[in-house]
């Protein structure tokens, strides 16, 4: 029997990158999938290839930030399942700029989507998990909210945000077998990071002990280790995946 048969995992911003291997690697793995993005025809398309791979796959529109939708998401996922084994808080973005020209909007965009994006889908789950007494929430932060990274305060300040939620969370729900985790992953080649210029992508890839940017497959291998049985003594952790660019 494969490691998450027939568990129902949920995969926000799978469209694309590390969202879209995230949820790939788990319906692999044997769960059948919700998978979200901000259009309904890019939730489509990865539905579609879940479902070559003989699993179930709900595809829904969702913007993380808005608490309604993130609501319909979790109505649509337990009427389609009945149930939540597994939340990934994965959706985020960035808009980049220093500091001293960092606007309002910047700001709040980045925190809007990470930081609350992840409450709101984990306030919105938590309902159902408490009643199952199981679950696994796994949220996607990032070795830059460890480290602090110039150019990027609203995404650094969001993705430590995530970390301390994560921790709290990992607290609160502890006593109902509800296993709360981080990823963090390093330099991972998608969209995100495919705009950067070369140059900066070598000085970055310099940086890595093991010498090369990961890929996004690599990621969700840990994502469905946390999301399985086997890990369910670890919570509260953060797992960074980044070829030892901090340690
Ligand atoms: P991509 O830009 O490739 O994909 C982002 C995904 O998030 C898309 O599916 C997008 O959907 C979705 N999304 C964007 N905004 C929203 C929103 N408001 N509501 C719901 N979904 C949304 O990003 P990556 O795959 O690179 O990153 C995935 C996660 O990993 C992010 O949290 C990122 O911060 C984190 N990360 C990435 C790293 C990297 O090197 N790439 C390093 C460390 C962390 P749509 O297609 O509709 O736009």
């Amino acid at each position: 029997m494969s490691r998450l048969q027939d568990k129902v995992a949920i995969v926000t911003g799978a469209s694309r990158g590390i969202g879209r291997a995230i949820a790939l690697r788990l319906a692999g793995d044997g769960a059948n999938l919700v998978v979200t993005a901000t259009s309904l025809e890019r939730a489509e398309s990865v539905a579609t290839e879940i479902e070559a791979l003989g699993r179930k796959a709900l595809p829904l529109a969702c913007d993380v930030a808005e608490f309604e939708q993130v609501e319909s998401l979790i109505k649509g996922t337990t009427e389609t399942f009945s149930r939540i084994d597994i939340l990934v808080n994965n959706a985020g973005i960035t808009k980049d700029n220093l500091l001293i020209r960092m606007n309002q909007e910047q700001w709040d965009d980045v925190i809007a989507v990470n930081l609350k994006g992840t409450f709101n889908c984990i306030r919105a789950a938590t309902k159902t998990l408490m009643k199952q007494r199981a679950g696994k929430i796994v949220n996607i932060t990032s070795v830059v909210g460890i480290m602090g990274n110039a150019g990027q305060a609203n995404y650094c300040a969001s993705k430590a945000g995530v970390i301390g939620l994560t921790k709290s969370v990992a607290r609160e729900l502890a006593a109902r077998n509800i296993q709360v985790n981080a990823v963090a992953p390093g330099f991972i080649t998608t969209d995100m990071t495919a705009a950067l210029p070369e140059e900066v992508k070598e000085n970055l890839s310099e940086a890595i002990p093991l010498g090369r940017m990961g890929s996004p497959e690599e990621v969700a291998a840990c994502v469905a280790y946390l999301a399985s049985e086997d890990a369910d003594y670890i919570t509260g952790q953060v797992i960074n995946v980044d070829g030892g660019m901090v340690m």
